[in-house]
């Protein structure tokens, strides 16, 4: 849906879906403070605010197809969350040194998908481009084979977004009913022991853990509840 979204803008107004990707957004701010840049940057953080990474659950389209490609229950637990905080550092870094180019976009798996099927951001040689199209279909088998490993410990857009949804408003909680049954942390897509509620900051929002709790004991809370 978000897909045919983009291609349908990309057309009707000649905008690139890097400027609507939240981290091409924030290097392109960083590199050529845009308006449109900025717009979009500051959009996803207040979203996330409020309701932590949504963005990811219901927006991101690299999400949505590494989540239908990935849900290996069996093989979740595999790699660390932290990973992706350190590549979050990384994309900054490089940006804010080299200043001429958005430099995690050369790398980017998603970018990967997208050139095959239309025009993409450019990476920044010829060579980066097939890099690209490798860490593509890194990303496709590894996924198939171990589950959804980007979006949990590798994306540095979903490491910005871990952090700022530490502080949303709104969360989901844990009842006092709760058994320990362990239900919710086996749907959960994003590896979170949701019945300790720990790691709730990674929450997409997908609503699996809220649907399958017998007693109905997951629900929406705020900060403060
Ligand atoms: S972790 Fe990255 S690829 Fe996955 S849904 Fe979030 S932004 Fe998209
Ligand atoms: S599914 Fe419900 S009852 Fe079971 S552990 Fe999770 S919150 Fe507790
Ligand atoms: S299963 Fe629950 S805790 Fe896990 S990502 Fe989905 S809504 Fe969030």
């Amino acid at each position: 849906m978000t897909v045919v979204f983009v291609r349908e803008g990309e057309r009707a107004y000649n905008i690139g879906i890097w400027e609507l990707c939240p981290l091409g957004a924030f290097q392109d701010h960083i590199i050529l403070a845009g308006k449109l840049t900025l717009i979009v940057v500051l959009a996803t953080v207040l979203l996330t605010l409020v309701l932590g990474r949504v963005f990811c659950g219901w927006l991101c389209p690299f999400g949505a197809f590494t989540t239908l490609l990935g849900n290996v229950p069996s093989a979740r637990k595999v790699f660390s969350r932290w990973y992706k905080y350190w590549a979050l550092l990384l994309v900054i870094a490089a940006t804010a040194y080299l200043m001429t180019v958005p430099v995690f976009c050369s790398f980017c798996p998603a970018a990967g998908a997208f050139s095959i099927f239309g025009p993409a951001r450019q990476a920044a040689t010829p060579e980066l481009t097939y890099l690209r199209y490798g860490l593509f279909g890194a990303v496709v088998i590894g996924t198939a084979a171990l589950g959804n490993f980007w979006c949990t410990s590798l994306c540095p857009l979903g490491g910005a977004l871990s952090a700022v949804s530490r502080l949303r408003l709104f969360r989901l909680r844990v009842g006092p009913e709760c058994s320990g049954c362990g239900k919710c942390d086996d749907v959960c897509e994003m590896n979170i022991r949701v019945s300790k509620e720990e790691g709730m900051e990674e929450c997409n929002l997908c609503w699996n853990c809220v649907e399958v709790c017998p007693y109905k004991d997951i629900a929406m809370g705020t900060i403060f509840s």
